[in-house]
């Protein structure tokens, strides 16, 4: 790759916010200005890692990342609380997970520390494209790429780790709620397989199946198991939980779920709530049987299911504000905004200018 110059940042000078119409945000690609990079070569550890403008990558034509699709994203957010600051939710939990997806494919990671203080850099650098508060939030977007050319099938000699960043809005009421479709032709993810780490490769082979049950009315696919067909695993990018009584329940972590972030805090909030919590096998059955239905994650937060429609049939659950789902949403989204006492010590504040 090429040399990048490192940034330098200004701060005081620049005006509190970026030039952006906060209240038309949506979940396109704003880029903020500055973006972070740090290298290692095969059996080093990564080192140098620098801030510089938001810029194209060069890259060799053989660069494992674009032959081999070895690389792995994250994605987390910072928002900005009422009184200015700006909060990182439980950061330390996304490194330790591109820590382990890192192992899988053969790559080497940054130390947690390391990938904390790479996004706090991130973050402050662009601390005028977090919004407003209530706006919305700067989408945080690490990856670990193979970065250095390969011909024979196998790891690369270098990876480069990047960070970059843009802001995003918040749902809005209409988009509040998903209409899920269970179907048996396609999977997510297989036994043995990746899909229990963030792996670049996990995501185009579900774009196909994914725009057909867009194109017939659907927000996504409730992907079941590959081995039995019988047993819900997740949607393409976010878990998915029940409610049924005082029972919330969502299927168990194996390797072919992604261990969300957002799902382990609902169910340390749920069990704060004193409701009963239960990681298990859950059957189609269930899912039709439930009262609501819910899906968790970085982008979409919590957000209730209206339907759910396997082999023709379509089950409709409660949504609103009246329902445990909306106490979760609440709940989760009040401690990442710093409006809620945060007794579970999952944000993290930036010290700014
Ligand atoms: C990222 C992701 C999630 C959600 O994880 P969070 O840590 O809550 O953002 C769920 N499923 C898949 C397949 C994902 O890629």
């Amino acid at each position: 790759m090429q040399s990048y110059t490192e940034a330098v940042v200004e701060s005081s000078c620049e005006p509190a916010y970026a030039d952006v119409n906060w209240d038309e945000l949506g979940f396109n690609l704003i880029p903020a200005d500055y973006m972070y990079m740090m290298k290692c070569t095969d059996g080093e550890s990564f080192s140098h890692g620098f801030l510089a403008r938001y810029s194209k990558l060069e890259l060799d034509p053989s660069a494992a990342i674009l032959n081999y699709g070895q690389g792995l994203l994250e994605g987390l957010k910072a928002q900005r609380a009422k009184d200015g600051q700006i909060l990182l939710f439980r950061p330390e939990e996304h490194g330790l997970r591109m820590k382990m997806g890192a192992e899988r494919l053969c790559m080497p990671s940054p130390s947690v520390e390391q990938f904390v203080d790479a996004l706090k850099q991130t973050v402050l650098a662009n601390q005028h494209w977090v919004p407003p508060p209530g706006k919305g939030s700067l989408y945080v977007r690490p990856l670990i790429i193979g970065s250095g050319p390969v011909l024979r099938m196998g790891p690369a000699p270098e990876y480069t780790f990047l960070v970059y960043a843009s802001p995003v809005g918040n749902l809005h009421k209409g988009q509040m709620s998903m209409k899920l479709v269970i179907q048996d032709k396609s999977h997510r993810a297989t036994p043995g397989g990746t899909g229990g780490i963030k792996s670049i490769t996990n995501y185009s082979p579900v774009f196909k199946p994914i725009s057909e049950a867009k194109a017939a009315g659907f927000s996504d696919i409730l992907f079941l198991d590959a081995a039995t067909g019988k047993f819900i695993e997740e949607a393409s990018s976010c878990n998915v939980f029940t409610v049924k009584g005082n029972v919330i329940s969502t299927p168990a972590l194996q390797d072919t779920i992604l261990p969300g972030i957002t799902r382990k805090s609902i169910i340390d909030i749920a069990l704060s709530f004193k409701y009963q919590v239960e990681e298990c096998l859950l059957m189609v059955e269930d899912v039709m049987d439930a009262d609501e239905v819910f899906c968790t994650g970085t982008a979409v937060g919590v957000t209730p299911v209206a339907s759910v429609t396997y082999q023709g049939k379509r089950c409709e659950y409660k949504t609103g504000d009246d329902t445990v789902t909306e106490r979760l949403r609440t709940k989760l989204a009040a401690i990442q905004t710093g409006t809620a006492e945060d007794d579970f010590g999952w944000t993290s504040t930036l010290n700014q200018a």
